[in-house]
């Protein structure tokens, strides 16, 4: 029971049938989605951090590496 279970969701994530699979339509790299961590130093003269969901693929990931690099 359990291991007909396992099989048919394995199945489903080798086929790539689900909505993380998207492709992007310029470069064809599937857009993975990261998430970066940028420090700033609020008006009390504290560190905080905000926390950035961005789509990566080969169109935008050089930009995205560098402009993050100070974390
Ligand atoms: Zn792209």
């Amino acid at each position: 029971m359990g291991k007909r279970k396992t099989r048919s969701f394995v199945d489903k994530v080798a086929k790539g049938t689900g909505p993380r699979g998207t492709r992007c339509e310029i470069c064809g790299e599937i857009i993975k989605n990261i998430k970066t961590i940028r420090p700033y130093k609020s008006k009390s003269g504290n560190w905080r951090y905000i926390e950035e969901m961005h789509k990566v693929c080969k169109c935008n990931e050089k930009e995205i590496l560098i402009d993050k690099s100070i974390s």
